[in-house]
């Protein structure tokens, strides 16, 4: 098998598995017991508290564990709205955000709250110009992702975190692609909430983190024990808390090194596909994307029928077109860079690790040289576009 769908998620790596396995089995108190034994449950999600705030240069009281990106999305929004004793409420996200954060703000303008979606240009960045632009007084909160799960583009965080902090707005960014994978920093940056997910540095499944800067009012989201200096209820999850942290300090410890190699597979994939496959269209910002990104809409193929055969070769990718849902709507990323839907329908990603070789590398273009050949002899579009070529 050639696993290239790592955006979607990671296999957990040896060392978060080894540091989680005792508090499974011998150490399962729950840290919020008042006895010895759950002594330490509450130090290892101490300890892991420490190793993931070093990542983003915060302090480990302003790190706050949840069950993933998706719920720390939530708690930012909504959170945030909350907390603001404006008369009226704003905010301002991206038009490639992740569903977590797209449908949060939906959730919140069928409550009254006005979103401004600002849109990206055709590499999928975001113009800090026009998000300062459409600061209004009622504005709470900007949300701009750090970087894109399809696309891979890097967005410009320190540009935007420095006009909303200008104007007095919260600045949250969605880093649940990027915590572990590229340099960020949350004092740099001007980041007042942060949202990331063990799943997606070789972490666990099902936990994640809200940073919240000192300072920053946020309204519960889940409503219930006194855990997490009573901003968070729920029984902690300890071995994913102690996964998600062994992963970061792994991933922090690697990062330049990973960076290094993941980046040079990634740019030897897209430099075999534009060389020696035509009509591919690579997606996503050139230069200024993550390290383990690939993204190609390949015209007169339809996405889904192009992972069947790559499937069956044993290489795991994934489309931008949205068949999980059962909607036959291209990607809303796509389309915001401004590809038309047919052309939105070919798309392939290719997400990489560390372990992801040249040589997988290779075999997976070797094979999209067979698959994308034999699915263009079977469209009528292509053979139409290529009688008027002739
Ligand atoms: N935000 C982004 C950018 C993502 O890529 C994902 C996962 O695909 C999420 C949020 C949701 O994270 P989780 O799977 O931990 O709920």
């Amino acid at each position: 098998m050639i696993y290239m769908d790592n955006a979607a998620t990671t296999r957990l790596s040896e060392r978060a598995f080894e540091a989680m396995r005792p508090y499974m089995m011998e150490q399962y108190a729950n840290a919020a017991g008042t006895y010895s034994f759950a002594a330490a449950s509450s130090e290892a999600i101490e300890k892991a508290r420490a190793q993931v705030a070093s990542v983003i240069g915060a302090r480990s009281s302003e790190i706050f564990f949840t069950s993933g990106g998706t719920e720390s999305d939530n708690w930012a929004l909504k959170g945030a709205v909350l907390a603001s004793t404006k008369p009226k409420k704003h905010i301002i996200i991206s038009a490639i955000e992740h569903h977590a954060i797209l449908h949060s703000a939906q959730a919140l303008e069928r409550q009254g709250v006005e979103v401004t979606v600002m849109p990206v240009d055709a590499d999928g960045l975001v113009d800090p110009a026009a998000v300062e632009a459409a600061i209004r007084p009622e504005t709470v909160l900007i949300s701009i992702m750090a970087a894109n799960n399809e696309i891979g583009t890097i967005e410009p965080l320190e540009a935007i975190g420095e006009i909303a902090h200008r104007h007095g707005v919260l600045f949250h960014t969605d880093a649940v692609q990027a915590f572990g994978h590229i340099p960020l920093d949350v004092e740099r940056m001007h980041i007042d909430l942060l949202s990331a997910s063990a799943h997606k540095f070789h972490g666990p499944k099902g936990v994640g983190l809200l940073y919240i800067r000192k300072g920053v009012k946020l309204g519960v989201f889940m409503d219930g024990g006194a855990q997490e200096k009573k901003r968070r209820a729920g029984t902690s999850n300890v071995p994913g808390i102690v996964g998600m942290g062994a992963a970061a300090e792994q991933a922090r410890a690697q990062m330049e090194a990973v960076i290094a190699s993941e980046s040079a597979v990634r740019d030897h994939l897209i430099e075999r596909i534009e060389k020696e496959i035509p009509y591919a269209k690579l997606n996503g910002h050139r230069t200024n994307r993550l390290p383990g990104n690939v993204n190609f809409c390949f015209r007169f193929i339809e996405g889904e029928s192009m992972l069947m055969l790559l499937d069956a070769e044993g290489i795991c990718a994934s489309s931008g077109s949205a068949c999980t849902s059962g909607s036959l709507d291209p990607s809303h990323v796509l389309l915001a860079i401004g590809l038309p839907h047919e052309i939105a329908h070919g798309s392939l990603r290719l997400s990489l690790s560390e372990e992801t070789t040249m040589e997988e590398a290779d075999k997976v273009v070797d094979s999209l040289k067979v698959i994308i050949p034999r699915l263009r002899s079977m469209s009528p579009l292509y053979e139409d576009f290529v009688r008027h070529q002739q």
